[in-house]
């Protein structure tokens, strides 16, 4: 294959799935790009590889694809590029209590999950139901706006009495008028009345990357997410697993006429004056050291601090820039995981029914104590003993997706939530001392739940975070999000004050890495980057394409699956 020009309009440095949706869209619109991704295979964090043994397929970073509410999964006809959504059952999440009872929550019928929260509290089903009706017809268009366009508000203004909280109330009478002054974890034990639905609520929430311990947008979260979880579930896995979506980009670039180049990390980007002008790669690439020119931008699918220290320098940034880049946070969302691969498909003995098929859940949190004790680890750097699975565990592959592993076998795996630092331990590099110590404590906290799940297991793979950075370097300190998730840097406060992201201090250099919103699946990063260069450039205008909305593509795929997802609850 011939090498890199010595220019493009565009250069993309990092093959992410962020990276790649911004390189298409950009293509698309007129641009030539090229994209330089460090790995042999692009998406480090849509990732899928053979690391137990053959034939056994472990998705080693997103596990829970939420592509489906993605516009980008419409104006790039990624079903067209091979990526097939699928689900394992009607149930999307559940979380299950020692006694064998369950919250369950439902993937697209509110109703379900009325049915079944009224089986535990009645009221509690109440408050869901009028939240739904009033609120869930709102999501598509309340998403679009939080995690698809630049974002307006920082945190200052989330928090101001009188906002969101405030409207709310006026829909949703149980929440109290001093809504504002609560966070996340207050709210719920005042509009909730069951222990185990606050707990199970409050756990989702963390899963989603909110800290229910904060208050601002945290505090909502209780109310909203669970709407979030039925009006277009939000558990699925990709046909062949989660590096399927990566591949339907890569699909994507290249029909678009897009250059993607492997093994090429870069080494800096050019900067000329306060401009960046193009990328140097690294002395190990498979092109050593080439110097590739932007005409006229550079987008970096790294996270912040790669970004600005290793990549632009240290000694180029302003002083406020460089405080900035080092208060950024990376150890706020880190996650420990075991996978399994088990000899028979998962069973819950004595739960409710449709357990077995659900696609995810989480263990470990009987009580708000636990969700209390979980803060005062991550906070505190201490590392949860017994452990706590609030990060997702997921059961769906086997169901959804026989092609993940060999006939008659099955993958399953739990994130549990960990500090990166271990600093009682004796810091971070012990991570390769307790590995399979830690893995045997998430196998005995299964087992007080579900003995037979366990008793299924033939193989085991445990990956720390340091593994994950490693893998990485883009994903500092093994951060799921490549930052951080908390209040402080919501919207135009990250990835610091006055960076203005996805446009940066400097001229033609922007970020696509988890910017606003932070990292997911839902590509939401990669979009708008796109977007903003896109309109810096001029080349936004006439692209007819360029026209779903959040949610909308989704609904498309499911509507053709008869699957009809948001009718009220009666
Ligand atoms: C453990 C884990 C679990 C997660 N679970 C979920 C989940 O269930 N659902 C969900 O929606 N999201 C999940 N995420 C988040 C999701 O995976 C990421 O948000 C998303 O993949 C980030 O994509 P990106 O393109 O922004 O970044 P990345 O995937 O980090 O892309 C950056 C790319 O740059 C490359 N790179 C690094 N350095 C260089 C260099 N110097 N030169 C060139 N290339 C370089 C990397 O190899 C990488 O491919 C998870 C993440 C992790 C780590």
């Amino acid at each position: 294959m011939a090498g890199p020009d010595r220019e493009y309009d565009v250069i993309v440095v990092g093959g992410g799935i962020n990276g790649l949706t911004a390189a298409i869209y950009l293509q698309r619109s007129g641009l030539s790009v090229a994209c330089f991704e460090r790995k042999l295979e692009a998406g480090a964090g849509a990732c899928t590889e053979e690391v137990m043994h053959p034939g056994v397929k472990v998705n080693l970073c997103a596990c829970n694809m939420v592509t489906l509410w993605s516009p980008v999964y419409g104006d790039l006809e990624l079903e067209k590029h091979g990526l097939e959504m699928l689900t394992s059952g009607e149930w999307g999440m559940f979380h299950p209590f020692r006694d064998r009872s369950a919250v369950m929550f439902h993937s697209f019928e509110a109703q379900k999950t009325y049915d079944q929260w009224s089986t535990i509290n009645k009221n509690d089903a109440e408050l869901f139901k009028n939240a739904f009706n009033t609120l869930g017809p709102m999501m598509g268009d309340t998403l679009h706006s939080t995690q698809f366009e630049q974002p307006q508000q920082g945190p200052a203004e989330v928090v101001e009495p009188g906002g969101l909280a405030t409207m709310l109330r006026a829909l949703i009478p149980q929440i109290p008028e001093n809504a504002h002054e609560l966070n996340g974890i207050e709210l719920a034990e005042a509009v909730y009345e069951d222990e185990k639905i606050r707990t199970a609520v409050l756990t989702n929430c963390i899963m989603s990357g909110s800290h229910p311990w904060e208050g601002g947008m945290a505090t909502l979260m209780p109310i909203i997410f669970p709407i979030l979880q039925c009006v277009q579930s939000v558990t699925w896995t990709c046909r062949g697993g989660s590096h399927a979506l990566t591949h339907a980009l890569c699909s994507a670039f290249a029909a678009h006429g897009g250059r993607l180049f492997t093994g090429c990390p870069v080494d800096t980007i050019i900067m000329e004056g306060d401009e960046a002008k193009g990328v140097v790669l690294s002395e190990h690439a498979a092109y050593p050291e080439a110097e590739v020119r932007a005409r006229r931008a550079v987008v970096s699918n790294l996270s912040c601090q790669p970004t600005f220290l290793d990549l632009v320098g240290e000694d180029k940034l302003p002083d406020w820039v460089a405080e900035g880049v080092h208060a950024y946070k990376n150890d706020e969302a880190v996650m420990f995981a075991n996978y399994w691969v088990l000899d028979r498909p998962p069973h819950w003995e004595g739960y409710p029914e449709g357990i077995d098929t659900a696609f995810g859940f989480n263990y470990g949190l009987d009580s708000v104590a636990d969700i209390r004790r979980l803060q005062h680890c991550l906070e505190n750097d201490i590392l949860p003993d017994p452990p706590i699975v609030a990060g997702l565990s997921v059961q769906g592959f086997a169901h959804a997706d026989p092609t993940q592993a060999p006939p008659g076998q099955y993958t399953m795996m739990s994130w549990a939530n960990v500090p990166y630092k271990l600093p009682e331990h004796g810091g971070p590099e012990k991570w390769d001392v307790i590995r399979e110590d830690y893995g045997d404590k998430i196998d005995d906290l299964l087992r007080e739940y579900n003995p037979q799940l366990t008793d299924s297991v033939i193989a085991r793979y445990c990956n720390t975070p340091l593994d994950y950075y490693r893998k990485n370097p883009s994903q500092v300190m093994g951060g799921t999000a490549s930052g951080p998730t908390s209040l402080k840097w919501f919207g135009t406060a990250r990835p610091f004050p006055g960076c203005g992201a996805p446009r940066t201090p400097f001229g033609n250099l922007y970020l696509s890495n988890s910017i606003w919103p932070f990292g997911t699946t839902t590509l939401g990063a990669g979009y708008v980057a796109a977007t903003v260069v896109a309109e810096d450039l001029g080349v936004r205008e006439g692209q007819d394409w360029w026209r779903y909305q959040a949610l909308e593509a989704g609904r498309e795929t499911l509507a053709a699956r008869g699957i009809e997802v948001s009718a009220p609850v009666v």
